[in-house]
């Protein structure tokens, strides 16, 4: 779907400006992800390649309430992944660094990077899940004090 004007506008305040992901700052150029992939219906066209049609294989997912706000790199790292399949792809980073970058062993190595081997969480959940226990707090204040069953 087109966004208007004012939807892309709200889309890109949902989390303050930041990328629904890493949690950056949205530059000038953002993305409105499709969190659940519409599956954009391919064609080979001679002399160009593989290009998008512009239609979609799951059209009923292209919704505002299927997008999130994302800076340019997530959205082409996360690129037609779920996000648990993008989340493992990213929980992996460190090892394919291993693998494949001597320049990164090296600086391991040298104690230049290290690696802490925590859990991937996106932005979104973050600010989700400070929401929920502000949710929670404001009920508990809410509660009598002294109520014993
Ligand atoms: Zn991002």
């Amino acid at each position: 779907m087109k966004l208007t004007k004012a939807q892309r506008a709200t889309l890109r305040e949902m989390f303050g400006g930041l990328c629904a992901y890493c949690g950056q700052p949205l530059g000038q150029v953002w993305h409105a992800d499709h969190v659940e992939n519409v599956e954009r219906k391919l064609v080979y066209v001679s002399g160009k390649g593989v290009v998008a049609t512009g239609e979609f294989h799951r059209p009923e997912r292209d919704t505002l309430e299927n997008m999130m706000p994302a800076c340019p790199p997530c959205n082409i790292d996360k690129h037609i992944d779920t996000l648990e399949g993008w989340r493992k792809k990213l929980s992996n980073s460190c090892a394919v660094l291993q693998r494949n970058q001597p320049t990164y062993r090296h600086a391991l190595r040298y104690g230049l990077v290290q690696e802490t081997g925590v859990a991937v969480v996106f932005h979104f959940e973050r600010v989700r899940a400070a929401e929920r226990a502000e949710v929670k707090a404001a009920s508990d204040e809410a509660k009598p004090f002294n109520v014993e069953a």
